[in-house]
């Protein structure tokens, strides 16, 4: 605002100054002009009464030259001057311009007249009473007097006239060397007000081009910051999302899927694959991949990746680098790879394998991105398995790690309640250690646990997928066999029977060479309608079995 101003000032400093220095040439000629035509009017006023002057000395010539001769052809110059005086006087008077010039044409022209009249006299004296008449009045001096104030006056007013041009002459000098300083003068300010406009006006632009650059400038950061934050806004919905999805996964497993759907997303263009880290194990599963990844093995050992082994991520941009041994296609047909390891609480949970990144510019920005990925999907990874263990605790039993009785009740009443609705049936299949107790007492409690853990595992091998293995308590069990009918539950339950006698019971140490077990199978919807009888109906057969001499699989009445 302030340089506007300044800028405003001085734009009309310069113009009032051009218009001054415009002004002095045109002022001055005008000046000029004037006093040289009051000089050409004092000339021709000086010239007309010199012609008069003239004009009458030439008649009195011409009347001298005819008194002394009496010869008419003298008299030419008189008659001219009687022919052109009056029109030249008349001329004098009318160009007089001031009140003195008027007063001596008025005298100039009065003395003409007189000195006509006596001319006039005396020729007419000659030409009637001869020359001596005529030369006593021309001896009187009279005509003399006349020519002498004649010429008196006009030898003045030359001198008037003389002295008036000097004082125009000085005037028009004095005014032209006026003139003259002032274009000078006007010329230097103009120059000077020049010099500062074009000073301000070159800070203004300049001050304006740093001030528009530096806008400019401001811009294009705001533009990039926004583009950024929208980038990473975006970026933190998808993570968000991912996570929320994370969270909500039944499984481990599920979450890699979950993670697969979310990375064309949060990194458009880069193929990856999902490794995570077995139970007590020094491998990897290949869990899931994304986009179109480079050949992976579906297993790998920790030390087959760099990020692994040293629990940092690895980066290989090609150009003869150390590959991962997991890598099958070699490192500069797929350049810009990343291996980060997924750790959560000091605990190593997996490894997010990603293809395809930016090798130059950008890389640094999605590297970022993949490690927050990576640093949120390990933990909620983490918080995952920590669930799924939690689950699996409340409905596992610790021991035989089939599943507990809470879990068996609810799996009964669910399976009941389907057979209903579909119409289809259920079967139950108690199975009790024969003479258990023994075995506790002959091997210890140890050795017991361990011949109860290895009938489990015969029971989980002799089920299908969908039944449900439990222990019901102490050394009884349950097999729950949906969509199983009497007969088939029946046989199952032989087979079972038939193996368990032919297993070492304890393969860890001592114990007793061969285990038998009593099994008493039930069926809805033939031996019971409702989840208690069919239970009670299970282990009367259970209960005959025994008493029929164990070691058999006996059918609910
Ligand atoms: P039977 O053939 O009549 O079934 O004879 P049994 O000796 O098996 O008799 P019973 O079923 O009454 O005995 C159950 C025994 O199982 C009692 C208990 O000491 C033992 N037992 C129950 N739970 C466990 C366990 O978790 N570990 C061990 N080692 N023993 C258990
Ligand atoms: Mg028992
Ligand atoms: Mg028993």
């Amino acid at each position: 605002m302030r340089r506007a101003t300044h800028l405003g000032f001085v734009a009309a400093a310069v113009f009032t100054v051009m218009v001054l220095v415009a002004a002095v040439p045109f002022w001055l000629n005008r000046s000029v002009n004037v006093m040289l035509a009051q000089a050409r009017a004092e000339l021709l006023a000086q010239q007309r009464l010199d012609d008069i002057l003239t004009s009458v000395r030439d008649a009195e010539t011409a009347q001298r030259g005819f008194i002394v001769t009496g010869n008419d052809a003298f008299l030419e110059p008189y008659e001219q001057a009687r022919r052109t005086l009056p029109g030249a006087l008349h001329e004098a008077k009318e160009k007089a311009r001031t009140d003195a010039e008027r007063a001596t044409v008025w005298r100039i022209s009065r003395l003409v007249d007189l000195k006509l009249a006596e001319l006039d006299e005396t020729i007419q004296l000659r030409r009637h009473a001869g020359f001596e008449a005529a030369e006593r009045v021309v001896s009187s001096l009279r005509g003399k007097l006349y020519m002498d104030e004649l010429r008196r006056i006009v030898a003045a007013e030359q001198v008037r006239g003389k002295a008036r041009r000097d004082a125009l002459r000085a005037d028009l000098l004095a005014r032209s060397e006026k003139s003259f300083y002032v274009s000078v003068a006007a010329t230097a300010a103009n120059i000077l007000v020049l010099g500062v406009l074009l000073l301000v006006v070159t800070r203004v632009l300049r001050e304006r081009r740093a001030a528009a650059a530096q806008l400019e400038a401001q811009a294009g950061e705001l533009a990039q910051a926004v583009a950024l934050t929208t980038r990473h806004n975006r970026e933190l919905t998808v993570v968000a999302e991912l996570l929320r999805a994370v969270d909500a996964v039944p499984s481990v497993a599920a979450a890699g899927l979950v993670l697969a759907r979310a990375m064309p997303k949060l990194l458009p263009g880069v193929a990856g694959t999902l490794f995570l880290l077995r139970d007590d194990d020094n491998q990897l599963d290949r869990e899931a991949q994304w986009g179109t990844p480079s050949d992976q093995p579906p297993v790998i050992d920790i030390d087959a990746c760099w990020a692994l082994r040293h629990r940092a991520r690895y980066r290989t941009a090609g150009h003869g680098e150390p590959a991962c041994a997991h890598y099958r296609t070699p490192v500069d047909d797929a350049p810009g790879r990343l291996c980060i390891p997924l750790v959560t609480h000091d605990d190593l949970l997996g490894m997010l394998h990603l293809e395809g990144l930016a090798t130059g510019p950008g890389q640094d920005e999605q590297e970022r991105v993949a490690v927050t990925i990576a640093e949120q999907f390990a933990l909620a990874l983490g918080s995952a398995r920590l669930r799924e263990s939690l689950r699996r605790q409340s409905v596992l039993d610790p021991l035989t790690g089939l599943f507990n009785r809470r879990h068996f009740d609810a799996a009964l009443k669910r399976e009941l309640a389907r057979a209903r609705r579909k119409n289809v049936p259920v079967s139950l299949v108690l199975v009790d250690i024969d003479h258990f107790k023994r075995v506790n007492d002959d091997y210890g409690h140890a050795v017991g646990d361990a011949v109860l853990r290895t009938i489990a595992q015969q029971l989980r091998q002799g089920i299908r997928e969908g039944d449900v293995a439990c222990r019901y308590g102490g050394e009884e069990m349950v097999l729950l066999l949906p969509e199983c009918a009497a007969a088939d539950a029946r046989a199952r339950a032989e087979a079972i029977r038939v193996a368990l006698a032919t297993v070492t019971p304890n393969p860890e140490g001592e114990g007793p060479e061969r285990i038998t077990a009593s099994f008493g199978v039930a069926s809805y919807p033939v031996h019971a309608q409702d989840a208690e009888s069919l239970f009670w109906a299970a282990d009367k057969a259970l209960y005959r079995a025994k008493q029929e001499g164990r070691n058999r699989v006996l059918m609910g009445a």
